[in-house]
């Protein structure tokens, strides 16, 4: 059989599993939906809308959301004369209002996202020099030159940080500088900490209106998964079961759809991989999921690491040896021991105390290792766990130490592996 032969093919429609597929219809998400359209409604009355601010953790549909939600407020417009006009920037790697400023402008003069409407046709601003000022005064102006009716949506708002005066600047435009269009601005973020911190004149004027979306369960997971399995694979590919364990597996970490999408679509390049190689009919099995989560562990393990110095993965490497032994929860001190003897044989002098608690803190952060507070009769101490499979931790280490053959052997050994 070729290389590139049908027979083998497990997808359908591969796309359908991708990031940034935008399903037609958001069932898991209807009272959500709900909730933002009552803020948006008055934009069909010609009316100015309320503000809005969504957020989450990632991957539980506030893009997709707001997709849905914007494409039918836009038909609507049409259908009952009420011009509107749209302006979408994800601020993903914005860290300023300076920044996030100056792209909505270019956004506005020659567009780069879905839903944008806006095209201005002028020359784009420069990134850097021009004074803050001047270039919200530019934006003024093209947003006043773009519509009657504007909505500015801002994706991943919590990149731009503490730095959030176009915030406060932008939804009270209308009041303070004469300015005819009716603006609404729609906030997504995926950090609470963001949202939290908010200051107090940004939350009134941004966050009017605030919904929430909270991490799916695997019921609901399951649901978002059939719809898309039905269209992504190839008839009688898929194993009973393999739809559920993806949902099972995202639903217990994060509740995330695109973490269960990913699942999904990695498991279906395993179960190819092997239809390729061995000839036979493509078959999606349980197993395959539990491969494609080790390897997308061991990338995010991996990625982690890079971060980190020869002292954090010195403590990586001494949590996953202890777990090997089948201590797969130890305390700091346990830990300190390990991580201590580890980095003599390697030639490195060891941190102490403190030094291990700042490496703990940056794991627990990247999401490789979680972490248990413990009260018994002597006290309150920390516990440590791997939050990746043991599997993914000594295959990403390997790309650090050396042959970790040894670890392997422990693990099965004694029956953690
Ligand atoms: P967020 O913006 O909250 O990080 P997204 O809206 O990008 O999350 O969703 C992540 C992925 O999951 C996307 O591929 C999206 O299409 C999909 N998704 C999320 N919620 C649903 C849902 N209710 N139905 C179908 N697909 C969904
Ligand atoms: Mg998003």
């Amino acid at each position: 059989m070729g290389l590139f032969d049908p027979e083998v093919f497990v997808f359908e429609d591969k796309d359908v599993l991708r990031d940034d597929y935008r399903p037609d219809s958001l069932d898991e998400r209807q009272k959500e939906i709900q909730q933002c359209a009552s803020a948006l409604r008055p934009v069909v009355q010609n009316n100015q809308p309320d503000n809005l601010f969504l957020y989450g953790l990632t991957g539980v549909g506030k893009t997709a959301a707001t997709h849905v939600l914007i494409e039918e407020l836009l038909s609507s417009a049409e259908e009952y004369d009420a011009p509107l006009e749209v302006v979408e920037l994800n601020c993903t790697g914005l860290s300023s209002s300076y920044q996030v400023a100056v792209s909505l402008v270019n956004e506005m003069r020659s567009p780069n996202h879905q839903l944008t409407t806006i095209n201005l046709n002028k020359g784009r601003l420069p990134e850097t020099g021009y004074p803050q000022k001047r270039v919200f005064e530019e934006l003024r102006d093209d947003l006043e030159t773009a519509g009657e009716t504007v909505l500015i949506i801002l994706d991943e708002i919590d990149n731009i940080g503490t730095d959030d005066d176009l915030l406060y600047e932008l939804p009270r435009a209308r009041s303070n500088y004469d300015f005819s269009t009716r603006l609404g601005v729609i906030g997504i973020s995926n950090d609470f900490k963001f949202r939290d911190n908010l200051s107090s004149k940004v939350k009134d004027t941004l966050a009017e209106k605030e919904v929430h979306f909270k991490p799916y369960d695997a019921t609901q997971l399951t649901r978002i998964l059939e719809k898309r399995a039905k269209q992504a694979f190839s008839d009688e590919v898929l194993d009973q079961g393999v739809v559920q364990l993806c949902a099972a597996l995202a639903a217990q970490d994060s509740g995330s759809a695109r973490q269960a999408l990913r699942l999904l679509r990695e498991a279906g390049d395993f179960a190819e991989k092997e239809a390729a190689e061995s000839g036979a009919h493509p078959q999606l099995k349980e197993r395959h999921v539990r491969e494609a989560e080790t390897e997308i562990q061991r990338q995010q393990v991996v990625e982690g690491m890079e971060s980190l110095t020869i002292h954090g993965k010195l403590v990586l490497l001494a949590i996953t040896d202890l777990a090997t032994e089948g201590e797969t929860s130890p305390r700091t001190k346990t830990i300190l021991g390990r991580y201590q003897q580890l980095a003599h044989t390697q030639d490195t002098d060891p941190l102490g105390r403190r030094g291990l608690h700042n490496h703990l803190s940056d794991l627990k952060l990247q999401g490789i290792l979680a972490k248990y507070d413990v009260a018994d009769g002597h006290g309150k101490y920390n516990e440590y766990e791997l939050d990746v499979t043991i599997r993914s931790a000594i295959d990403a280490l390997e790309t650090e130490f050396a042959d970790l053959d040894e670890l392997r052997e422990k693990a099965r050994a004694s029956g953690v592996a």
